[in-house]
């Protein structure tokens, strides 16, 4: 059974020559125990870092248990995922996605790999705490899955990017040709057999988290977006209770008119216009984002540009 372990890795020179031992001696220790075979490999993958990032990929590659591929600029985390999925398909058996920076437990690929041979095509690796998180990020991350939920996408609570998939998986996602892609709302839909192994997460060793306040806010509007018309079918309420809310109003001013109660009414007259026009200019916001999306989809451009690989042992099998 060949795995290939995909990390994406932005400006991580801090962490890198860590996790790389990390990840080296859990393969040599799975491989050893016969769960994946000599092929087996981890592909690291350098999301256009302008750090030491790739000259720490291509020193470890020395060792053929590591291959690399250098996308040419920042694509971003989902695409640097993608990029190491789908530059493999096919040339390995299942894969595994990971962070580079070790939050999410080595150990729990035993598991998925236990699963996988009982069956599943998809284990989805869950975090049963967050404790490590901090006060901010654990609660707008609850709320990010609620909110995720309510509008009716089918995210996996507490799920991240830490997955096994089998190639069958790899082959559907290659015909998702989408460029905002939402993975973890996308492999839900694929369908197959599917489980969750549970794990700890613990805190970032060195470095930076790479999702600032604004990355993460665009992330969940993406994830809600790209997946719901919600907002819209919200707007479209909306619109129909002010308009029942208008009428009723314009009646009672009309018997007011009749009997002879008009006052000049400036002040409720331009809170009105003010309350109606910022309504409006919301709505047209939504509107505007999902045309946005449009727009980007039907230029269907390149989501992301592998500009170096070495090393991928599988590579001639195809
Ligand atoms: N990452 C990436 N491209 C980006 C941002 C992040 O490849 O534009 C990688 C990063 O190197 C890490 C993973 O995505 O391996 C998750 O990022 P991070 O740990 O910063 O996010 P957090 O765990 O704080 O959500
Ligand atoms: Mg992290």
């Amino acid at each position: 059974m060949d795995l290939l372990l995909v990390v994406p890795c932005y400006f991580e020179e801090e962490i890198l020559p860590h996790s790389i031992q990390e990840f080296e001696s859990y393969f040599l220790k799975l491989k050893s125990r016969g769960l994946i075979s000599e092929n087996s490999q981890i592909c690291l993958v350098d999301d256009g870092s302008k750090d030491k990032t790739w000259e720490i990929i291509e020193k470890a590659s020395a060792n053929s248990l590591f291959c690399g591929l250098k996308l040419s600029r920042n694509c971003g985390h989902q695409n640097a995922v993608l990029a190491g999925l789908l530059s493999n398909v096919n040339q390995y058996d299942c894969f595994i996605t990971i962070d580079a920076d070790l939050q999410d437990d080595l150990n729990a690929i035993e598991n998925m790999l236990l699963k996988r041979k009982e069956g599943f095509e998809v284990v989805y690796g869950v975090r049963n705490n967050r404790e490590t998180d901090s006060f901010f990020k654990r609660h707008s991350a609850q709320l990010f899955y609620k909110l995720l939920n309510s509008f009716g996408v089918d995210a996996v609570y507490n799920h991240a990017d830490y997955r096994l998939m089998d190639n069958k998986i790899i082959q559907a996602l290659e015909g998702y040709k989408e460029t905002n892609l939402f993975i973890r709302g996308i492999i839900p839909t694929i369908g197959y057999k599917s489980t969750i192994v549970e794990y700890k997460r613990a805190e970032r060793l060195a470095g930076e988290t790479k999702y600032t306040l604004k990355k993460m806010l665009s992330f969940a509007w993406d994830g809600i977006t790209s997946f719901s018309h919600y907002p819209l079918k919200l707007i479209m309420n909306l619109g129909i209770v002010l308009f029942i809310l208008s009428l009723s109003i314009g009646g009672w001013s009309f018997y007011q008119y009749l009997n002879g109660n008009i006052v000049p009414g400036w002040t409720s007259t331009f809170l009105t216009i003010m309350g109606f026009g910022g309504i409006q200019m919301i709505s047209i916001g939504v509107l505007g984002e999902y045309i946005g999306k449009i727009y980007l989809e039907v230029k269907n451009r390149p989501r992301f540009i592998v500009e170096k690989t070495i090393n991928n042992l599988n590579a001639s099998n195809e």
